[in-house]
């Protein structure tokens, strides 16, 4: 680019932007990751190459994070119900069609230690996504990364017995990490994907939390939570934790205290000493509360490891890493759950969610949340402004105001610069989530061309790696997708 500097350019494009620094993370021998998350249907839809061409000259996409197994509509499937379908694909729902599952092939020989069956999602017919797309992107130089992420259907042949189960033994459409017959599935399935296809890597996301975190309601969507179906309190938790000295007793206990808390706080029934103080009374009564809670994540981190061993151990140089729940930028709990040091030596890389616009909508829905409880003595804008200053995000505004116009490109140097700091001395690459219309509320704010320009050059500009478009293609304006390539291409980077 002469005549012009990647700095200058850099500084024109995000002023407004705070505490300027240069990119020193970005080592020059290395080419940044670009990439974005897509299904199978739009390959289906817009055909192979057509896709691959908008991705590279609109979005200067270097690598695909392809949705192989889910049976969520986050990551897989056409635009979600009842939001406006975008300027590209098959102007029609796959309300009646989706199904989820996996996308590729499912070779039985590797899942002999899982309850599981038939996952091999129904929806595209014989279509498996690697076949069709790993000759195509290798030929153009892309790079293929298979993601799957730990969302299942109840009506999966198999899954009942790996369910998870809440504090009076019933079943809940979670999978248990403790359950074995999870375990090696996810162990099976990277094993199958490892083996089958030349990949260059695999990410991993599991959007969940512990029992004490859900009991509170401290999480952005799930207004009308029951503290109740809490989990996992089934025989694979009960025995791991016995042998941590952790009484399920105990826990059971303090979580049925919990619940009574909960629920008329939910009435709006204030304790004598208020909401605050009632809680810490009865985390003080039952540490077993928090200990339960921290089981949970230490066995999704035990899962990360065995997986991680699982991949290299077949294929030491393909890459391994986890995607990060966007909870990690509303809840203080689960960030401090999300400690980047204890997962580096065991993630490649992380992609962390930083998704700009659909945080306003998404953190106002949380303090709602945490608001009817667990601060339920604290006004809703102050309590606002306290997370704004715990999390160490500048004042983005009021709920109302954060709903209609989303977090600013700030939130986005912020929290990469945080990550970063947070990866001193590891190894591990930041990729940030980027955020390219993640469906919001009619009435609230939308996703723009600047906006996702803005929020690219923002995650370069605090240090990141790469960056990843998310959530899915199938729901993305082009032109918003064309705001991240034009970002790229200013900072000289594809
Ligand atoms: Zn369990």
């Amino acid at each position: 680019m002469p005549g012009i500097t990647r700095r200058s350019l850099l500084a024109a494009s995000v002023a407004g932007l705070s505490r300027l620094t240069p990119l020193a993370a970005q080592t020059p021998s290395r080419k940044p990751t670009i990439g974005i998350q897509i299904g199978a249907v739009s390959f289906v839809d817009e055909g192979v190459e057509p896709v691959l061409d908008i991705l590279q000259s609109k979005g200067r996409v270097n690598t695909l994070f392809v949705a192989a197994f889910t049976y969520g509509r986050g990551i897989a499937g056409r635009q979600v119900p009842g939001q406006p379908l975008p300027d590209h694909g098959k102007q029609q729902y796959d309300t009646d069609t989706f199904h989820g599952g996996s996308y590729t092939a499912v070779h039985s020989r590797y899942y002999s230690n899982t309850s599981l069956r038939d996952m091999r999602a129904p929806d595209l017919g014989n279509f498996d996504v690697f076949e069709a797309v790993l000759p195509a992107a290798k030929k153009r130089g892309l790079k293929t990364i298979a993601w799957f992420e730990d969302v299942f259907r109840a009506d999966t042949p198999g899954v009942r017995e790996l369910e998870e189960r809440d504090l009076q033994g019933r079943n809940a459409t979670t999978l248990c990490f403790n359950n074995p017959g999870y375990r090696n599935f996810l162990l099976d399935l990277v094993e199958d994907y490892s083996r089958t296809w030349d990949l260059d890597g695999i990410m991993w996301g599991s959007e969940r939390q512990g029992a004490l975190s859900n009991a509170l309601g401290s999480r952005h969507g799930g207004g009308n939570w029951d503290p109740a179906r809490v989990t996992c309190f089934c025989e694979y938790c009960q025995k791991k934790a016995a042998a941590r000295g952790i009484s399920f007793e105990r826990a059971r206990a303090g979580f049925e205290q919990l619940t009574e808390f909960v629920r008329s706080g939910q009435k709006g029934t204030k304790p004598t000493d208020g909401y605050y103080v009632e809680l810490w009374r009865l985390m003080l009564r039952y540490p077993e509360l928090l200990a339960w809670e921290n089981l949970w994540h230490d066995s999704l981190r035990e899962t990360y490891q065995a997986i991680y061993t699982k991949i290299k151990s077949i294929k030491p140089a393909m890459g391994v890493g986890w995607h990060i729940w966007h909870n990690n930028s509303f809840s203080p709990i689960y960030r401090a759950e999300q400690d980047l040091k204890v997962l580096g030596p065991y993630s490649d890389f992380l992609k962390i969610v930083i998704y700009h616009n659909v945080a306003g909508e998404r953190m106002a829905q949380y303090i709602g949340n945490v608001g009817r409880v667990a601060y339920g003595d604290v006004p809703k804008e102050e309590l606002l402004r306290f997370h704004y200053d715990i999390l160490g995000y500048k004042d983005e505004g009021s709920t109302e105001q954060i709903a209609k116009k989303g977090f600013s490109s700030d939130y986005v140097l912020r929290e990469t610069q945080r990550a970063r700091a947070g990866l001193a001395g590891v190894k591990t690459l930041l990729w940030p989530g980027i955020d390219i219309d993640i469906p919001t509320g009619a009435a609230n704010s939308k996703c723009t061309p600047a906006g996702t320009r803005d929020a690219v050059l923002a995650a370069f500009h605090g240090g990141a790696d790469g960056v990843i478009l998310s959530r899915k293609y199938s729901e993305m304006k082009l032109a918003n997708l064309a705001g991240a390539g034009e970002a790229i291409q200013s900072l000289g980077l594809g």
